[in-house]
């Protein structure tokens, strides 16, 4: 039995923290089942392979060089981490600081964003991701399917995500049944702007 590589990082709130917006069951199953699973099959799949010792970052990186089981199961490590952080029961309710600067030039306005991310979300069809990024110093919005990310050699769009919301159903289903339009309106209100403007600092 080799020690395990990667662990699941604890929810950084109570799993009822997000309520009403995001009820309290799903989180403890989206965090304690869905996240958990991929990180032990994520150690699975690097176990007694030269992939063992190499950093999350550097595997998505180049993940068109790996199986599947890395892809799928690495993806859903980071962009689970990632999403925990990004939400919070009282985070800012707007951008602030440069970000809202950068969000205002690339989009026009803050709705402006909001309805281009929503529908980014909307579009994206089946399970995936969609995310605002920092490409070349300036903002865009893109989505990716499964557990892909933007940090992906095989990402259509790639750049590096300061935001991103999870539109499987296993995120929204017990709540808002098929009702994802409603799950991304509410969901505005757990962003935490905090945590997106340090991601944004922290590659700007
Ligand atoms: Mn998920």
């Amino acid at each position: 039995m080799s020690n395990s590589l990667f662990s699941l990082p604890p929810l950084p709130y109570a799993a009822d923290a997000l309520e009403p917006f995001i009820d309290k069951a799903t989180m403890e199953i989206h965090h304690g089942k869905h996240h958990a699973a991929y990180v032990t099959n994520l150690n699975k799949a690097v176990e007694n392979t030269d992939l063992a010792g190499k950093s999350l970052e550097d595997m998505i990186s180049s993940i068109s060089k790996y199986p599947a089981a890395v892809r799928n199961n690495g993806g859903g490590h980071y962009n689970h981490s990632m999403f925990w952080n990004i939400m919070a029961a009282q985070g800012h309710e707007l951008p602030h600081g440069k970000l809202d600067d950068a969000i205002n030039s690339a989009f026009g306005s803050f709705d402006s964003f909001k309805e281009k991310f929503a529908a980014a979300a909307m579009g994206r069809f089946g399970s995936g991701w969609a995310w605002l990024i920092l490409k070349n110093e300036k903002l865009e919005i893109t989505s990716t399917p499964n557990q892909d990310n933007p940090l992906m050699d095989v990402a259509d769009v790639k750049g590096f995500p300061i935001l991103g919301i999870d539109v499987w159903e296993h995120a929204y289903y017990l709540k808002y049944q098929n009702r994802r339009a409603d799950y991304i309106t509410a969901w505005w209100n757990v962003v935490n702007w905090d945590a997106v403007l340090a991601r944004f600092n922290n590659k700007k």
